[in-house]
């Protein structure tokens, strides 16, 4: 069994597949969309980043609330940060991790992405960057520039017994429900 098999789609399977397209400039339609993206995140509050094809827009622009899984300090993660046409550089130190997106509530993997890495892009005012994400920071900007080629975080995920579901026990703890078992 594919975890392809096991995965529900939702209806925007076609949006979510589609690359997108670079910003010419951050203009005012960018800078629209942008604010969809924070305004759609912030309705989530689970969401810790969200790419415009989510939305049904195929251009190339992410938000990421870094500083989300930072398990030394409790501290709140931070306000959402828009990186627009954001290239990678350099990507190493891969390792498994943590992995869910907005577009398929409730479902979660391991997967094994970069947790170092080199970006360029523009920021919110159009002036260019070049910066190091490291640790589940990488993941996160790894996961959503996924997202502007099409690639889904369920294609990552090696085995179908890496994917699950989360549900509470009896004493209110979180467990991890196996989505599928494997099939001999
Ligand atoms: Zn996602």
């Amino acid at each position: 069994m594919a975890v392809r098999d096991i995965v529900l789609y939702s209806e925007n399977e076609s949006a979510l597949r589609k690359k997108s397209e670079p910003a010419r400039a951050v203009n005012r339609r960018i800078k629209n969309l942008i604010r969809d993206l924070k305004d759609t995140l912030a309705t989530h509050p689970e969401g810790i980043g969200l790419a415009a094809p989510q939305i049904n827009v195929h251009q190339r622009v992410v938000v990421v609330r870094l500083g989300s899984r930072n398990e030394e300090d409790e501290r709140e993660p931070d306000p959402p940060l828009a990186l627009i046409n954001p290239e990678i550089i350099e990507a190493k130190n891969d390792q498994r991790d943590f992995d869910g997106c907005l577009s398929f509530p409730g479902l979660f993997a391991e997967t094994v992405r970069p947790h170092y890495l080199r970006v360029r892009g523009l920021n919110e005012r159009g002036k260019p960057f070049d910066r190091i994400f490291e640790g589940f920071d990488a993941v996160l900007v790894h996961h959503e520039i996924d997202h502007l080629e099409g690639v889904l975080f369920i294609d990552r995920v090696e085995r179908v017994e890496d994917l699950y579901r989360v549900r509470e026990d009896e004493d209110g703890k979180l467990v991890r429900m196996p989505v599928a078992t494997a099939v001999a």
